[in-house]
């Protein structure tokens, strides 16, 4: 018999709370401004205060959060943590 103690168990699993605030800077303009990220999908499009550009991800990043963001998205976070 080599059973771990239930408590033990408990401890180890670690509840994910990912940061959902992003700060996100324009690449055309360079304004920067702090958004809010959803957790239920990924925002593709995003578009800048300052000089209206419609932003999209870089290749291979999943929403503008990961491309331009100082924090990546929800998800990303949750593939860091695994
Ligand atoms: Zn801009």
């Amino acid at each position: 018999m080599n059973l771990a103690p239930i408590w033990l168990l408990y401890t180890q699993k670690q509840v994910f709370e990912p940061l959902l605030q992003s700060t996100l800077t324009c690449p055309h303009c360079g304004c920067a401004k702090v958004e809010t990220m959803p957790t239920d999908a990924c925002q593709w499009y995003y578009e800048c205060s300052a000089c209206h550009t419609l932003l999209k991800p870089e290749t291979g990043n999943c929403c503008v959060f990961c491309s331009y963001g100082s924090v990546l998205c929800p998800s990303a976070q949750l593939q860091q943590q695994q």
